[in-house]
């Protein structure tokens, strides 16, 4: 193993987290996909692992910009960071935040009336990681917080 090997495997030994701010429109969805696919090479994912988290990514990001703040252009943080093998993503938002989170992540559960939603988004994020653990209150928002385990 040469050096930068070495200092790649060490690297990977300790959290690092990569912390990224982006204002609530929804083209910024498709920058959260890309910054966390280039977040995630460091843990050699196959095709088909970086496309699951980037679809898990999506969902939770276009949650936050639309049901969280409404496309205000308010701020949402994406957080990634990996320790050995696992990858860890969080989404947050200080926008209405859930009133009942067990109810939201109900099957084809939606509070959209225009009928452009159909309230898969977080059976989506439970199919595509290994785990979704979901915070929330009203008026405080939400933090959406999602492992997945890579070359497992
Ligand atoms: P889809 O994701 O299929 O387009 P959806 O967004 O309505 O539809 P889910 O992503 O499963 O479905 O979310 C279910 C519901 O949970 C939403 O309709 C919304 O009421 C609520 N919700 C989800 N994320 C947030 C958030 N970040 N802030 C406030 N409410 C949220
Ligand atoms: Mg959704």
């Amino acid at each position: 193993m040469d050096t930068q090997e070495r200092k790649k495997q060490e690297s990977l030994t300790r959290r690092e987290t990569m912390r990224v701010e982006l204002e609530s429109y929804s083209h910024n969805e498709q920058l959260a996909r890309v910054v966390v696919a280039a977040y995630m090479t460091r843990l050699n994912p196959t095709v088909e692992e970086t496309e699951d988290v980037k679809t898990a990514v999506s969902e939770a990001v276009t949650n936050a910009i639309i049901h969280g703040y409404g496309e205000s252009g308010e701020t949402l943080i994406l957080r990634v960071s990996s320790f050995q093998d696992e990858l860890q993503v969080e989404v947050e938002d200080h926008g209405v935040g859930i009133p009942d989170v067990e109810q939201a992540r109900q099957p084809l559960y939606t509070t959209s009336t225009e009928g452009e939603r159909s309230g898969m988004g977080f059976i989506f994020m439970e199919t595509f990681m290994d785990q979704v653990e979901v915070r929330s209150a009203p008026g405080s928002g939400t933090l959406v917080i999602m492992k997945k385990r890579i070359g497992a």
